[in-house]
């Protein structure tokens, strides 16, 4: 089994639901308002804000309370990183990477990997990354061509691996290298920073949204790694050549992170449009009461509205246990597209002004693309739904 339904957590308390979305709404409203501008401008990461994160418990979400997070449903979840979005998508990316390597290590690790990492995860004290894709391997991921050869009761690692979110901070890194099992995932303990024994963070790389977080291109030259590193272990039924699985059956959390990413920021650009549209006077009256503007805003407010129901419905789906790929590939899909439109008819709405810095539509305009590529592109979505519809259906076979 490779799905991260395996162990999902309770479901929330309703009130205790209520109160962490409001504190989030809280922290966004304080402090993230007040500051993106200027990070985002600056390309900076946002220690401060990170800080706001971790003071919320943000890094433990959904790890089990047994370990110390939260232990947040996924329902709860998608509408923490919502709110979130609506401030700054980029810090829904800072605990994206860090919550699904946790769900890898809780659904897959041995108890040792847990009880070693799970705590520490939970508190931020450390922060992980994931890392799949390389230079040439991205949608395709079994192309990849890092390996991990066996050495005594060691591996050693060589290969380049790209867009590594978080990966100079991580002090943990899930990574897929090929053993000669096949593809396994190693995690990988480092020192934050650009350097730990063989591997080396050679590229900041520089992004026409999504900024603030790190996003890196990280190289290991004959890095050393125990045996014990190899999620699963090493016996029979571990984790040998069952990497990918693994991360794959983990995406589905990355994917309801991204979908309701794209809920927060289509939302965040129909709030923006719509204040505007009733300020905003030509010919003698609010531009809102222009039936051309107005339809636009019941078009964005109803692809919010659609895009959350299936974020929803993903996340429910993926709490009950199971696969959820279908569900959690239509959420994004659908939730991303609708993000990329929202933004373009926002920045419509405010004209000029939603061209320049004075509002934060250029921002939106230039974050939403990256919800199309990231977590599987959607032409990748569709072949996923299409491929389990044609199953289910019987279809094509
Ligand atoms: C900002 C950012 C952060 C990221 N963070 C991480 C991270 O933390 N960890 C990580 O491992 N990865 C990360 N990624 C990588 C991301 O997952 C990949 O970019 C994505 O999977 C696409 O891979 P690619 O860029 O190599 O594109 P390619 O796979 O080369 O695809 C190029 C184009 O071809 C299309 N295509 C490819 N195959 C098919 C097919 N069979 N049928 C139809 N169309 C196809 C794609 O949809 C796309 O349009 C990140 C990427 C970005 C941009």
């Amino acid at each position: 089994m490779d799905s991260i339904g395996e162990v999902p957590n309770p479901p929330t308390d309703p009130e205790l639901a209520d109160e962490v979305v409001a504190a989030v709404r809280r922290f966004v409203e304080a402090e993230v308002v007040p500051a993106v501008g200027e990070l985002d401008a600056a390309d900076r990461y946002p220690d401060e804000l990170v800080a706001g994160l971790l003071r919320l418990g943000l890094f433990g979400a959904t790890i089990g309370e047994a370990y110390g997070g939260i232990g947040l449903d996924t329902v709860t979840y998608a509408r923490v990183v919502e709110e979130l979005s609506v401030g700054w998508m980029s810090l829904a990316g800072v605990v994206n990477s860090h919550l699904i390597v946790a769900t890898l290590i809780a659904t897959h690790g041995t108890d040792e990997q847990r009880q070693r990492w799970l705590p520490r995860l939970a508190s931020g004290e450390v922060r992980a990354a994931l890392s799949l894709s390389e230079p040439d391997a991205g949608s395709d991921a079994r192309a990849l061509r890092c390996v991990a050869r066996p050495d005594g009761e060691e591996y050693v690692i060589d290969g380049t691996k790209m867009w590594v979110t978080n990966g100079e901070r991580a002090g943990l890194v899930a990574l897929a290298a090929k053993a000669p099992e096949g593809i396994t995932c190693f995690l990988v303990d480092k020192q934050p920073g650009p350097r730990c024994g063989g591997i080396t963070v050679t590229r900041h790389v520089d992004k026409l949204g999504y900024r603030g977080v790190e996003t890196v291109e990280m190289v290991y030259e004959s890095h050393r790694v125990p045996a014990e590193a190899v999620l699963g272990g090493t016996g029979e039924g571990g984790g040998l050549g069952r990497g990918l699985p693994f991360v794959l059956g983990a995406l589905e959390l990355g994917r309801v992170n991204v979908a309701a990413r794209a809920v927060g920021l289509a939302r965040a650009a129909f709030e923006t449009a719509v204040v505007y549209a009733g300020r905003r006077q030509t010919f003698g009256v609010p531009i809102a009461r222009h039936q051309a503007v107005a339809f636009k805003l019941a078009d964005m407010a109803t692809r919010v509205e659609a895009a959350r129901l299936l974020v929803r419905s993903a996340a429910e789906r993926i709490d009950r246990g199971g696969r959820a790929d279908v569900e959690a590939g239509m959420a994004k899909l659908f939730a991303s597209e609708a993000a990329m439109t929202n933004t373009e008819e926002a920045m419509r709405v405010l004209g000029g002004y939603g061209y320049t810095t004075d509002s934060p539509v250029e921002r939106y305009y230039r974050d939403a693309p990256l919800l199309v590529i990231g977590e599987g592109t959607n032409e990748i979505q569709r072949i996923v739904i299409a491929r389990r519809l044609l199953e289910r259906y019987g279809a094509g076979s």
